[in-house]
């Protein structure tokens, strides 16, 4: 793997080894800014991969880059595995969400608000606007760049392997939501935090929408069929009869999100831990 890569005069991309979702195995830092400099993803908790990152951050200083701060997009321990430790050593501030700091072991010493702009001067001056993407994580960050279309998305969606929706962090219904507002973005450059940068992701981010739809679809299909209520070790390898039992524990997960979805929806009941569709549930 070659890194750092250059994706621009004013974008670096540098992927570090993260404990990641399989098949993923890195997540993406990216330096933003032609003089200023914000990195982005404070990453790896692996100690040579560390060494790596403040090798690749004292290089761009070397460069006579200016290290403004390290943005995490969101909690997740693939991204925020060096944030103490990466901070401490590069003399960086954090900057994130006040959602990402409250659940952060580090001090945030810049707190990102919705809609607000990063200026980053230089040759090539870039503007990044700030947007609060939650769904996936508590206050997940996104960053647009108008000019150039270009969106860093963190996991909001991902070029490799998939992404999680689980109890606790996240909401169905709110990432469908922000992934719509994602989309309507009309950005032509998408960088992600796990795979490839993704050229026109409009057509993806709507791909994800349709495919978490179709997957909602198949949940009230399968509760449509049932008689009574069913619960979910039930509805499971009826929803999920395309992928691999390999793949059943992360996708209980996601399951329990989208019939959060529906009960929030209102098209879905839950008694004593098993659902049913709102019609059955009023003839009861
Ligand atoms: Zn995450």
């Amino acid at each position: 793997m070659i890194r750092p890569r250059e994706i621009s005069r004013t974008i670096a991309l540098f992927p570090a080894e993260t404990p990641t979702l399989p098949p993923a195995t890195h997540t993406n830092s990216y330096a933003l800014g032609s003089r200023e400099v914000l990195l982005v993803e404070p990453a790896t908790p692996y100690d040579g991969e560390r060494r790596a990152f403040v090798e690749w951050a004292e290089g761009l200083r070397a460069q006579g880059r200016v290290l403004k701060g390290i943005i995490a997009t969101h909690h997740h321990p693939d991204h925020i595995g060096g944030a103490k430790f990466l901070s401490e050593a590069l003399a960086l501030p954090l900057w994130a969400s006040d959602e990402t700091a409250l659940r952060l072991d580090a001090d945030v010493a810049v707190r990102l608000r919705e809609g607000e702009e990063i200026v980053l001067d230089g040759p090539t001056p870039t503007s990044w606007r700030v947007l609060i993407t939650p769904g996936h994580a508590p206050g997940h960050v996104c960053l647009l760049e108008e000019k150039s279309g270009t969106v860093v998305v963190g996991d909001m969606v991902a070029s490799v392997g998939t992404i999680l929706i689980a109890r606790g962090d996240g909401d169905m219904r709110v990432y469908l939501a922000e992934l719509a507002r994602l989309r309507d973005l009309g950005a032509r450059l998408a960088l992600p935090a796990h795979g490839e940068p993704i050229d026109e992701p409009s057509k993806l981010f709507a791909h994800y929408i349709d495919h978490r739809l179709k997957r909602e679809r198949k949940v009230l299909t399968a509760l449509e069929k049932a008689s009574g209520t069913r619960t979910l070790a039930a509805l499971l390898p009826d929803v999920y009869d395309d992928v691999s039992i390999a793949i059943f524990p992360i996708a209980m997960l996601s399951l329990e999100t989208h019939v959060d979805k529906l009960v929030a929806d209102g098209r879905v009941v839950e008694k004593n831990g098993a659902y049913a569709l709102v019609k059955h549930a009023a003839r009861a």
